[in-house]
């Protein structure tokens, strides 16, 4: 499989992502479990035009907090296997709430797809899209699909598979916060630099985030007391300048 790419397969409950994955995988699947965790993990190979792409599909999720498992599942698989792509299933008939999920991904720094599924019932509501535009703003490219139809599932491969040869062709936009929250972000990550991991600007910059939203896994991740020491003094001020918490104020930026 040596010239295979992985794709993770994310996406809210519901949005059809075990219907694209049988589609994408046939009946080439394993079943499993993560590591350490009850949550099933679910592997399996896609050979279409040509390529062979190892696709897992992830834990559904609303989000990549540290609250729930299957949110800490999703996101440990993103940040420490590195897939090649991450195509988002998105129900275009709930589009809100689902790309609230979509920024998070975006935010990890890690090529991303959207699969706008469900397009056929956005449609039957009347719901149309401008999908050229939104992939420009977003800086990701958007196929439309239909999970239970089989349709727009070629698309989409080539889309992945374009997606993981060329990284650079795909570039989810930066999610900015107002000029408090960067400040304050930009400080945190300066911080950081030597004490995580994961030392790109974009990691640095996920960590810091994390961090001001009181982020529980993040945090134990970091030993230096000075660091726990600035989360909370930047909190603190934040909190003064703006009214509220760091973690409703990130929240209420993804949204917008
Ligand atoms: P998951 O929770 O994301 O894995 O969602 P599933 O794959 O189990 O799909 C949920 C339901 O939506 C199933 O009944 C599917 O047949 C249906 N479904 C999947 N894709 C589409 C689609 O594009 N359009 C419509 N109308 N139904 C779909
Ligand atoms: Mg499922």
């Amino acid at each position: 499989m040596s010239e295979g790419i992985l794709m993770a397969l994310a996406g809210n409950p519901n949005s059809g992502k075990t219907t694209l994955f049988n589609e994408l995988t046939g009946a080439r699947q394993q079943v499993g479990n993560y590591p350490g965790v009850t949550v099933e993990k679910k592997e399996g190979v896609c050979r279409r035009g040509g390529a062979e792409i190892r696709v897992v599909d992830l834990p559904g999720t609303y989000s990549l907090t540290a609250y729930s498992e299957e949110e800490r599942v999703a996101r440990n698989f993103i940040i420490e296997q590195r897939p090649d792509v991450v195509v988002d299933v998105v129900d275009a008939s709930n589009l809100e709430r689902n790309l609230y999920l979509a920024v998070q991904l975006m935010e990890l720094g890690v090529p991303v797809v959207l699969a706008f599924n469900m397009s056929d019932v956005a449609k039957a509501r009347g719901l149309e899209f401008d999908l050229a535009e939104m992939s420009r703003l977003m800086g990701v490219p958007i196929v439309p699909t239909e999970g239970h139809k089989g349709k727009g599932i070629d698309e989409l491969v080539a889309a992945a598979r374009k997606a993981g040869a060329d990284p650079a062709s795909c570039r989810p936009a930066e999610i900015r916060y107002g000029p408090d929250l960067e400040q304050a972000i930009e400080r945190m990550a300066g911080k950081l630099q030597g004490q995580s991991p994961m030392a790109t600007p974009r990691h640095l910059r996920w960590s810091a985030i994390k961090l001001l939203e009181n982020d529980a896994e993040v945090k134990a991740k970091i030993g230096a007391p000075e660091i726990h020491s600035r989360v909370a003094s930047e909190q603190q001020r934040l909190e003064a300048l703006l009214g509220d918490t760091p973690e409703m104020l990130i929240a209420d930026g993804r949204y917008g």
